[in-house]
């Protein structure tokens, strides 16, 4: 059926990740188990970007028979939202994934991770530092400037277990404490010198409400987290590389926490031993992809939501008419690598139009009408069978009606051609896809000397589109009955962005493409004047369309999707 999307086998060739989990397999390491995770902040909704993560991560879940979990990273509360929850929740179900199961909170490990940060602080390896924020800053030095130690380093264990509770008992304004890691001041990674894993936020969380006032950090989180869900193979990007000292530290901490401790503080050691591996994130020409910049223009209203067709959200692709096989087919097609060089867009681009070339069912739509009048024609409407798509008779065939009158797009029809343009011209005949061979005649002109109508004759035996006597015509035009065609609203989209890449030369919105959408109307056949929301068509010779899923039943808005061929690359040869 249309809109069915067919399985695409998986391409030859391990990537590192894969390579490093056979060998771990291979090792017995995990019990043979794998076990991967998407970890997103409810922060915002997701993009392209996180596509290429969920891929990579529920990808080897499946590859490797294991499990994915889905671990919403909700430890600062103040950015977070249940509809951000919802919305990844509804992405990664439509890209085709399932964590079963598998969904988790880290909201859902506060007591444990305060727990464990007790049971740090009682070993001596945490303390409660009372440095401002940005004195923690400048005390932790950089890659070429070594930290200093706090003064509150040396805090006896008493103090500082009294100083946390009082924390969390909400005795302090914000900023007044953090908990530190008594790691090394001088370590030559920074991530290393003390690095904060509480801090005190009088915030309401939306799962937890006002029940907590201290947060624990990142780094701190996450690795134990991942311990905690018996997590196999942490997978991020290449920017945790320098973080992924710390992450080894917290675990082995944690593992040589002596038993007395533990039972003390009432937690229990986490199962897992995760390791962490980094790869190159996903950047793409003419696009923005921080979360922060994508924020900004929905809330400076530059574009009308987070699914605005020209986002590349996985919701806004999502309404433009991306399918779920072409952003995972686009995922496997970059690869996974130790490069985050930028990927062309036009490869996702590409994508999406080989996709819909199997799938979309084909139509006809003119887009900047000229009539053509078909003198010898008797006038009442004759219906033409026409194929739904030109390599897959399973798809079916349709009946469109033809008319005396039709449209034809006006660039296919020229009075003075060059040489070598092979579509309607004075004298020679083309076919009229699906239905007959036609001849220009004569031309209508207004007194301006536009073209109005375009006089033709038809030919009845080349009913279908072939001749019976064999002959033969260079060119194939798309057409629209005049009389029983529908006017739809159909929107071009184009890039969001003019530039490759935006913001590097001035302010990013500055490089907003201006032209990057145009609300126009087409001439569709009858049968589209009601197509249903969320169907692809191929508008034949003019590209792929999309109801747009907010369309009024009855009512469509086409979406453009992406011509059939790739525009940009024409026109920067052209120039
Ligand atoms: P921020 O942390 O600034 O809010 P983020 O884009 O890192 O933004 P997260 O919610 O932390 O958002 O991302 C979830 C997961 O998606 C992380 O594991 C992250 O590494 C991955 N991810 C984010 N951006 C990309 C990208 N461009 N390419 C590949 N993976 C990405
Ligand atoms: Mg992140």
């Amino acid at each position: 059926a249309p809109g069915a999307i067919p399985e695409h086998p998986r391409a030859e060739g391990k990537n590192f990740i894969e390579a490093v989990i056979d060998e771990d397999i291979a090792a017995g390491k995990h019990g043979g188990q794998v076990v991967t995770r998407f970890p997103p902040e409810p922060n915002g909704y997701l993009h392209i970007g996180h596509a290429k993560s969920i891929c990579l991560n529920f990808g080897l879940g499946v590859e490797y028979n294991g499990r994915t979990h889905l671990r919403f990273d909700d430890s600062n509360p103040v950015a977070e939202k249940v509809e951000y929850v919802e919305s990844i929740k509804a992405d990664v179900r439509w890209l085709g994934f399932d964590w079963g199961e598998n969904l988790f909170f880290a909201s859902d490990y506060f007591e444990k991770l305060y727990g464990y940060a007790e049971a740090l602080i009682k070993v001596g390896k945490a303390y409660v530092c009372s440095l401002t924020l940005e004195e923690i800053r400048e005390y932790r030095g950089d890659f070429h400037t070594p930290g200093r130690d706090s003064p509150f380093r040396d805090r006896t264990v008493d103090e500082n277990l009294a100083l946390f509770r009082d924390m969390r008992a909400g005795k302090y304004q914000d900023g007044e404490h953090t908990v530190r890691l008594k790691i090394d001041m001088q370590a030559g990674n920074p991530n290393l010198r003390d690095p904060p894993i509480y801090r005190i936020r009088h915030a309401h969380h939306h799962r937890t409400g006002d029940t907590w006032c201290v947060y624990p950090l990142y780094d701190y989180t996450h690795a134990v987290s991942d311990a905690l869900e018996g997590i196999t193979h942490s997978i991020c990007t290449l920017e945790f590389e320098s973080h992924r000292a710390l992450y080894d530290w917290v675990l082995q901490a944690l593992q040589d926490l002596p038993a007395d401790v533990l039972k003390d503080t009432g937690v229990e050691l986490p199962p897992g031993h995760p390791h962490q591996y980094e790869f190159g994130r996903l950047n793409l020409t003419y696009t923005v992809m921080s979360k922060r910049k994508l924020l900004q223009m929905v809330n400076e209203g530059h574009v009308e939501g987070w699914d605005d067709p020209r986002m590349l959200t996985i919701s806004g692709l999502r309404r433009r008419g991306y399918t779920p096989a072409s952003l995972r087919d686009f995922a496997k097609t970059i690869g996974v690598t130790k490069n985050d060089a930028p990927i062309d867009m036009a490869i996702l681009e590409e994508a999406v139009r080989t996709d819909l070339n199997e799938v979309a069912p084909r139509a006809m739509a003119v887009l900047k009408p000229l009539k053509l009048i078909i003198d010898n024609h008797p006038g009442a409407d004759d219906m033409v069978e026409l194929q739904n798509h030109p390599k897959k008779p399973e798809m079916g065939t349709r009946q469109v009606p033809f008319s005396k009158e039709i449209f034809i797009e006006a660039d296919d029809f020229m009075e003075e051609p060059p040489k070598g343009y092979f579509r309607l011209q004075p004298g020679k005949e083309v076919r009229l896809r699906g239905a007959f061979f036609v001849k220009a005649e004569s031309v209508d002109k207004d007194s301006d000397g536009n073209i109005t109508a375009v006089h033709c004759t038809y030919d009845p035996t080349t009913r279908g589109g072939n001749a019976p006597d064999g002959r033969k015509v260079k060119g194939t035009i798309h057409w629209v009955s005049a009389s029983a065609g529908k006017q739809v609203p159909v929107r071009l989209y184009d890039r969001l962005f003019s530039v490759e890449k935006p913001g590097s030369e001035r302010d990013f919105l500055e490089d907003v493409n201006p032209d990057s959408v145009t609300e126009t109307t087409a001439l569709v056949e009858p049968a589209l004047g009601t197509a249903a929301p969320g169907t692809h068509f191929q508008f034949e010779r003019v590209g792929y369309f999309f109801v747009d899923p907010k369309s009024v039943v009855g009512a469509p808005v086409f979406n453009r999707v992406v011509g059939l061929k790739d525009g940009w690359a024409k026109a920067q040869t052209k120039s």
